[in-house]
């Protein structure tokens, strides 16, 4: 069987291993390929092209882009083609300063009980580690220092508590509306994915009538095979997809030793990836 997982993090945002690490352990798992989905960053399509060539995989460049609709946080996957527009390039701009605002504010809240984290220090170990600048602040990276300082044991327990969307420290996020950022993805020539929109540990699931109106404004997929989906999840899923046209994929959300997710645990079918890519031979929907 054909093996690809639609949806994994490299350290280019939260996730914890390089994707060099990702391609050598994708070929471990004997996946035949995966989409490098980081958030609200272009990949290093350099890097990727090396390491399909070195490994022997497919890695489809990606971006997880964060949308907000109604306050409610709802991910849009993406996968490029080979140039991005500087409208896609701007958004990302965009989305990665009110990242950036909105840690800062987490920072210096949860600073003023503990003294030990500060911005200084997050950046700081963050850039030595990747020798990057455009990095996509997210709770995770505070987690990390959390976890550093002894002030919690893991990411998930800081998920859970500290900064839980209903946690003492928890700020909220400016991000694109979902329906305009697919709009952008698919004028950039890009498939744009809704990534797992019944996810239960969200704030809520995400009303059906917006997924419509997103399916007008050209999207393509839509995520089904999510740790996060339960089987009346993914129902549901395989309804909206037959009624709005959609494309179903599954990826395992992967984020390294950040999270428990494991490489490969969900996948995309092969026909699905070729229709999202629009290649020769695999059908148009
Ligand atoms: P933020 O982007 O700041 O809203 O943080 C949410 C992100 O943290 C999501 O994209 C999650 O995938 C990611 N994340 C990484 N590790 C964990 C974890 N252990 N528990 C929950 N979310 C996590
Ligand atoms: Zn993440
Ligand atoms: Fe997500
Ligand atoms: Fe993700």
């Amino acid at each position: 069987m054909w093996k690809f997982d639609g949806h994994v993090h490299s350290d280019a945002s939260d996730g914890t291993d390089t994707a060099e690490e990702l391609a050598a352990k994708a070929v471990r798992a004997q996946l035949d390929g995966f989409a490098l989905t980081d958030h609200d960053v272009l990949p290093n399509r350099k890097i990727l092209t090396s390491l399909e060539r070195t490994h022997g995989i497919e890695i489809v460049p990606g971006i997880e882009l964060s949308t907000s609709y109604r306050g409610r946080s709802t991910h849009l996957l993406a996968y490029l083609p080979q140039t991005e527009s500087e409208e896609l390039r701007q958004l990302l701009k965009n989305t990665r300063a009110a990242r950036e605002e909105r840690l800062r504010e987490i920072v210096s809240r949860i600073g003023a009980d503990y003294p030990s984290i500060t911005w200084e220090r997050l950046t700081l170990r963050h850039i030595e580690r990747e020798g990057n600048t455009e990095t996509p602040w997210g709770r995770p990276h505070v987690a990390d220092l959390l976890v550093e300082e002894g002030i919690a044991p893991d990411r998930s327990a800081v998920f859970k508590t500290l900064l839980n969307h209903r946690g003492p420290y928890f700020v909220p996020q400016w991000a694109a509306d979902p329906r305009e950022a697919a709009e952008i993805v698919c004028e950039a020539g890009g498939a744009p994915i809704l990534a797992h929109p019944f996810s239960g540990e969200r704030q809520s699931a995400l009303p059906t009538e917006i997924i419509g109106e997103m399916a007008d404004a050209g999207l393509r997929g839509i995520e089904r095979d999510h740790r996060e989906h339960g089987p009346e999840q993914r129902q549901l899923v395989d309804h909206l997809a037959a009624d709005l046209n959609l494309i179903v994929t599954g990826g395992s959300d992967y984020h390294g030793a950040g999270k428990p997710n494991r490489l490969g645990e969900n996948l995309t079918a092969k026909s699905a990836v070729g229709q999202l890519l629009r290649l020769p031979n695999s059908g148009s929907i």
